[in-house]
């Protein structure tokens, strides 16, 4: 894709994730660690997308992540070109060397190297790199040093000059062949320490242009930062929308009902041509509400067979899937079912976690409710059931820095 005059097609972007993030606390890898609704690795893949439009992007991971990483890129949309993802090596060195050698022989000219705990990356800063690449084979982006420093050794420290320190930031852009080269030589010559590619770069005899990096692209390393980058992210998906859904289905013969995704035994069976669960029918058009996209007939009609007899999470997953393309998050759903029978309260926690595995929405932001109509209308008659949804999602406004 050509984008005023930058050619991306030619750039492969490499996002660096083979770490174990330690350092951020947590059971969970913090790539996979969730910012806003979504993995901070989806964050940096969507911002990847923004600032560098249409370009490839090859992920290294953890060999012990892949099925993390699977979740992560089943939540991308089409728009990022996501090559199959490569494993890393023991050392951020190794990892990065194994995603150029995969990428190798694809035919691209320049690569990106960016580490994946850095969501905030921007267009102005990937073009200014991009340009930086048209003299030279190397480019990194760099700050100014502000804080005073100090050097601590055996016990005592003394004040140093910041006169002329930088710190480095990603991406990092290189010629392929190049970057590839010293990365090989670094290997036969033993070298596994170089913390970033320039440096790398540099150790290899090529030199590094250097542009004005962006504070703003700052890295995800403690707990602090990932409650900092939640406020940033939180603050751009400003955009607070509500949707409603309600439905209806009368029972028939049978010995159960489908709702919220969860078998419950019944005197009665639900009539539908697809399982006929309400509730999720109802929250499908909730959040296809939320984005004004239509309704559930539209996207999956009843006259439609592939539908027949389907399992509902697939109608509630593809209006989850809409929501994320366009960048957005899910913040809370309300779920109402009115019958007199069966009774809900035993199923609430299996329905509200059945409901979380398919919109990865938490279940503290899933709410359950049942009432009965008083036997009065259909529903007290014990003619069908009802099931009435609201759901709250935030989109990014136009223009926002992330998500
Ligand atoms: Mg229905």
């Amino acid at each position: 894709m050509t984008d005023h005059g930058v050619d991306w097609s030619s750039c492969v972007f490499i996002a660096a994730a083979g770490g174990r993030g330690l350092r951020a606390g947590g059971e969970t890898p913090k790539q996979y660690r969730r910012i806003a609704g979504r993995s901070l690795f989806e964050h940096t893949l969507l911002a990847i997308g923004k600032a560098a439009p249409g370009v490839a992007v090859q992920p290294v991971i953890h060999p012990g992540d892949a099925e993390l990483f699977q979740q992560v890129a089943a939540r991308v949309p089409d728009t990022i070109q996501l090559l199959p993802c490569c494993s890393g090596g023991g050392s951020r060195q190794q990892s990065v060397h194994a995603g150029l050698e995969v990428i190798s022989e694809m035919g691209f000219k320049n690569v990106f190297i960016h580490d994946v705990a850095r969501p905030f990356l921007s267009y102005t800063l990937t073009r200014s790199l991009m340009k930086a690449l048209d003299a030279g084979s190397a480019a990194a982006p760099v700050l100014p040093v502000t804080d005073s420093l100090r050097l601590q050794l055996n016990g005592s420290s003394q004040a140093i000059s910041r006169d002329g320190l930088h710190t480095v930031q990603t991406p990092q852009a290189f010629r392929l062949d190049v970057i590839l080269n010293a990365h090989r030589r670094a290997r036969e010559a033993g070298r596994d320490d170089f913390s970033d590619d320039a440096s790398l770069a540099e150790w290899a005899g090529e030199s590094v242009t250097l542009v004005p990096g962006d504070p703003l692209n700052t890295k995800i390393t403690t707990p602090g930062d990932f409650q900092m980058a939640e406020m940033r992210m939180m603050s751009q998906l400003a955009d607070i929308r509500t949707g409603s859904g309600y439905d209806v289905h009368a029972f028939c013969p049978g010995d159960h009902v489908w709702l919220g995704g969860v078998r419950i035994p019944h005197t009665h069976g639900l009539e539908g041509h697809s399982d006929a669960d309400a509730a999720l029918h109802a929250l499908t058009d909730a959040l296809l509400g939320a984005i004004a996209a239509g309704d559930i007939g539209v996207h999956f009609p009843p006259s439609d067979a592939r539908w027949k007899g389907a399992a509902s999470h697939n109608f509630v997953r593809e209006a989850v899937r809409l929501i994320h393309q366009r960048g957005g998050m899910i913040a809370h759903i309300d779920l109402t079912i009115i019958c007199e029978a069966p009774r809900m309260g035993p199923h609430r926690d299996a329905i509200r976690a059945a409901i979380s595995d398919m919109t990865g929405v938490e279940p503290d932001r899933i709410s359950l409710k049942a009432t009965t109509s008083e036997q009065l209308g259909f529903t007290g008659r014990r003619e069908g059931l009802a099931a009435h949804a609201i759901a709250t999602v935030r989109l990014p406004l136009p223009g926002g820095e992330s998500a």
